[in-house]
């Protein structure tokens, strides 16, 4: 409700139809008041936005993600933090701005899809159309924060093959199953033979079979009985890769949909990393962040207490926030 209110005000000045110092006065006080009571990205909107989170396994099968996305609270969205830029209101923002990336959560990152990634589309256009620069200011930590959550949360660090081959013991406590287990359980040993008749080869075979880590198993039919031969292999570890690479791509389309100016400011000398999902760069660049927001929380705890408008006399020469030669950084 706020928020509409705020993009109505603010038009409503910019148009003509109410004095542009009055208009520009209502927006900095309820916007000042926005921001003390604001509580959570998602209460922005109304449903979709307000639904919980969308598991990420079901996103990944998901063919069309437009579905979830709450366009309309995203542009107001985009636009609130256009005008409060354009009225120079950093302090405002930055109040907001650490309030978001608080409750960024790390595993927890609600509204990316109905609300972050949609703002961060319209806001790129928005900032390019205006000529802001963004390269300092807390809209590029905003956007700096909750994409690296997003890709830290949804793609994760890169699996690395475990040079340990021990392995998750059966259940069976026979003489062959024991065996079996003792080499199961060895961290160095992957090769195990087992000369036996037909029925105890496959006895054993059976206890493997269902197992989430995979096996090759032979069988050496040289001399009788014959001889199975059951080899650990890394196919498991394949599989994570493969399932890794998966979600690299999808937060990559995310990132490609967004305008690459826009992030270049936002993201500085890392954008090439960020862009090709490069973990070795984000993943430390997350943390620092996280470390800041909290070092930084821990010196000023949240306000939940709404404060009293404040009648405060407005320029009629809104200050534009300056180009910045420095290098955005994390
Ligand atoms: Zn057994």
């Amino acid at each position: 409700m706020a928020l509409a209110f705020l993009v109505d005000i603010f038009e409503a000045g910019q148009s003509g139809k109410i004095s542009e110092d009055i208009s520009q006065t209502v927006f900095k006080d309820v916007f000042s008041e926005f921001v003390e009571s604001f509580h959570h990205v998602c209460g922005l909107g109304s449903s979709p936005a307000s639904s919980p989170p969308i598991p990420y396994s079901f996103q990944l099968k998901r063919t069309n993600a437009n579905l979830s996305q709450d366009k309309p609270t995203s542009r107001r969205f985009a636009l609130m933090i256009c005008n409060s830029l354009s009225l120079g209101l950093e302090e405002d923002m930055q109040r907001l701005v650490m309030n978001l990336i608080r409750e960024a959560v790390p595993g927890h990152l609600c509204g990316f899809e109905s609300i972050y990634l949609p703002a961060f589309s319209y806001l790129g256009l928005m900032l390019k159309d205006r000529e802001y620069g963004i390269q300092n200011s807390s809209i590029a930590k905003l956007v700096r924060s909750i994409l690296t959550t997003r890709i830290a949360d949804y793609a994760k660090a890169e699996p690395v093959p475990s040079d340990d081959w021990k392995r998750r013991k059966v259940r069976c406590t026979c003489k062959d199953c024991s065996d079996l287990n003792t080499f199961l359980r060895d961290s160095t040993q992957h090769v195990w033979r087992l000369a036996a008749s037909q029925r105890r080869r496959l006895h054993v075979q059976n206890q493997l079979c269902s197992r989430v880590e995979h096996y090759n198993i032979e069988t050496e039919r040289y001399e009788s009985p014959h001889t199975m031969v059951v080899t650990k292999n890394k196919v498991r570890y394949f599989e994570l890769h493969k399932s890794w690479v998966a979600r690299c791509n999808v937060v990559k389309k995310e990132l490609q949909g967004l305008d690459q100016d826009f992030l270049r400011l936002c993201f500085g000398e890392k954008y090439d990393a960020v862009v090709s999902v490069n973990m070795d760069v984000i993943l430390p660049a997350h943390k620092e962040l996280v470390d800041g927001v909290q070092a930084l929380a821990e010196k000023d705890p949240p306000s939940r207490v709404p404060s009293p408008i404040s009648k405060r006399k407005v320029s009629a020469s809104a200050k534009l926030p300056g180009k910045s030669p420095e290098k955005a950084q994390f």
